[in-house]
């Protein structure tokens, strides 16, 4: 089938659009942070899209805070047997009471965490998420410094957070940009493209054709790298395969 795709920007709400062939024009809000896709018939335009999706922006809304309602729900016990990704690879949670300081290490496909006994749930959490945030701050210089001569602007300034509906974001004003702590879970290539994603919003504000035709060049394959990161679940599962968020 002959399709085609735009990227737009409503009202703050990014939406990936396929047009395709078929009757009826269709909204849909993805888990885990709410990403809307729509797919529309190859009659309308960019236009009739926006204005599709303003019409039903309170449906959108109310959906897009119902899924982040489940991933805060959603908890995690950081008890051994969990599972928790690690740059893109399911490893095995194994807790490990001892006296000292909290750590993580990686050992193959565990993921041990050294907790002094008694530690509670929030603590071990924050162990593992200082873990992660040492993990992003370990590999962001080398591909800022990577893509900063290839789109021509500078990352003066960056930072490492907890975001509910974003991967990345930038203040075009000072070039500081943050990053979402979660893609410390997902494979490396999911964070080059969120670094690339941002730097090319000092080139073009707007997700329109400038801003796609910008990232087709200096990433061919991004799309593919889009779907990726949205299509893994966001942090945790549990072992035996079920999906808690
Ligand atoms: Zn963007």
């Amino acid at each position: 089938m002959n399709t085609t795709s735009a990227y737009l920007t409503v009202r703050g709400i990014d939406i990936d659009v396929i047009y395709k062939d078929i009757k009826n024009l269709h909204i849909g809000v993805y888990p885990p942070l709410g990403r809307v896709r729509v797919a529309a018939p190859e009659r309308l335009n960019d236009e009739h899209v926006r204005l599709a999706v303003v019409q039903r922006l309170p449906w959108i809304k109310k959906r897009r805070q119902e899924l982040f309602a489940v991933t805060r729900l959603s908890h995690r016990e950081m008890v051994t047997g969990e599972s928790h990704f690690v740059w893109g690879i399911r490893l095995r949670l194994k807790v490990i009471e001892r006296p000292g300081r909290g750590h993580v290490e990686v050992d193959r496909e565990r993921l041990l965490l050294y907790v002094a006994d008694g530690t509670s749930t929030e603590s071990r959490l924050d162990i593992l998420q200082q873990w992660q945030r040492q993990q992003l701050r370990a590999r962001i210089p080398m591909l800022v410094a990577k893509w900063e001569p290839i789109v021509g602007r500078e990352v003066p300034r960056w930072s490492i957070r907890r975001m509910k509906t974003k991967w990345g974001s930038c203040n075009r004003q000072t070039g500081h940009m943050w990053f979402n702590l979660e893609l410390a879970a997902k494979h490396p290539d999911c964070l080059e493209y969120i670094v690339v994603h941002e730097m090319t919003h000092l080139l073009e504000r707007n997700h329109g054709e400038r801003f796609t035709t910008l990232m087709d060049k200096f990433m061919p394959n991004w799309r593919a790298t889009r779907d990726r990161l949205n299509a893994a679940p966001l942090g945790h599962q549990t072992w035996d395969g079920g999906t808690t968020e």
